[in-house]
């Protein structure tokens, strides 16, 4: 058995429904994200999962017990919050030591701990300052320490990061990546940034309007995403009608195009920019409307008829401009998704 097992959560407020039937497992040592847009559910299931809300339906199972109806103080869940959530007139080791003392851990045990997550979390030197002695990646360094000393049978994330600014970010991003290698914690990770979701975890799942759309690891889900919904929100891609027969298509503007599986009518592929190339041509079907240098790479948008397509190329030495026609080769076979396009332009 998974160590935590989700199975079939609904949740109702009044006649309108924020949880379909939710399943999903973490195995034991587990790094698993939930990731979705807002308003698709995740808090409502972290609620639920901590036992602030009670579901409308299903069972949660953590190592072995059912604890859906368990009071939260008895769930052995530990939860690193968004806003940190520090008691404020408590020093750092005070408020690593406070949920210890409520649990009865003996004395030496609990300085036994605190120790460790002091200095697995790099806060040696900060144990007698108080909160607001500390700038905020150091508060979320305590309040993850502070997870970790209850050594639980999960660790939930609320979107941990999100309060800190793009460089701290990455670091304690980096940060965690490595202390979850090292401890091995069950981890449950919630937040609505890909590339948070993608850097971190060992299996994504991928949440919208109250559904599960999709599990996989990041690989998996950017690489042969299922559906739509899935592929434009890891990451950029261009989502593209074909007729197909077999592993051959036909892109709109008449461009054939290999498919990574075989099908046949009308269906919908995925490609990412960076499986796009472009090259200037008098006699080109598109035409360059943007242009943007990141450094790294330039993004196009192209038109060709009534579409837009996003091209990434990287290396680049000279960028073409903007007015220019220019030709687009679809490298490789492009990836088919389960759902036919919607819309009529991508
Ligand atoms: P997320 O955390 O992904 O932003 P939420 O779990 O907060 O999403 O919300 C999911 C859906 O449930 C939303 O449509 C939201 O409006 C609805 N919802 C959340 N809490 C309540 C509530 N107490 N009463 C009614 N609807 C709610």
């Amino acid at each position: 058995m998974s160590e935590l097992d989700i199975s079939n959560i609904t949740k109702d407020y009044g006649s309108s429904r924020a949880l379909h039937p939710i399943s999903l497992t973490v195995e034991r040592g587990e790094f698993v994200t939930i990731l979705g847009p807002s308003g698709c559910g995740k808090s409502t299931l972290l609620r639920i999962l901590t036992g602030i809300s009670q579901p409308s339906g299903g069972e949660i199972w953590l190592g072995g017990k059912r604890i859906d109806q368990t009071p939260p103080e008895a769930r052995d869940i530990a939860m690193v919050f968004q806003s940190y959530a520090l008691f404020p007139h408590m020093s750092v080791a005070k408020n690593l030591g406070f949920g210890l003392r409520m649990k009865k851990v003996a004395r030496d045990e609990r300085a036994r701990r605190i120790a460790h997550a002091l200095d697995i979390c790099n806060l040696a030197g900060l144990v007698d300052r108080m909160p607001r002695q500390l700038s905020g990646g150091q508060q979320q360094r305590v309040a993850l320490a502070r997870a970790i000393v209850m050594q639980p049978s999960l660790l939930l994330f609320d979107e941990p990061l999100s309060n800190l600014d793009a460089k701290l970010r990455d670091t304690l991003r980096h940060e965690l990546t490595e202390l979850h290698r090292r401890i091995g914690a069950t981890s449950l990770y919630v937040t609505h940034d890909q590339a948070e979701a993608m850097a971190m975890s060992d299996r994504i799942v991928v949440m919208n309007a109250g559904k599960v759309v999709e599990i996989g690891t990041p690989l998996e889900l950017y690489r042969a995403p299922k559906n739509a919904f899935t592929a434009g929100f890891l990451g950029q891609t261009n989502l593209l009608p074909v007729v197909a027969e077999g592993v051959q298509g036909c892109l709109p503007w008449g461009t054939p195009v290999s498919l990574d599986r075989a099908a046949s009518g009308n269906v919908q592929v995925s490609v990412r920019p960076e499986n796009i190339g472009i090259r200037t041509d008098r006699a080109g079907a598109g035409t360059v409307s943007t242009v943007y240098f990141m450094g790294a790479n330039a993004l196009y948008s192209v038109e060709i008829g009534k579409y837009h397509v996003r091209v990434s190329q990287s290396g680049v030495e000279s960028l073409i401009e903007a007015g220019a026609q220019v030709t687009l080769d679809f490298l490789g076979p492009v990836h088919l998704l389960n759902d036919v396009c919607s819309a009529e332009a991508a």
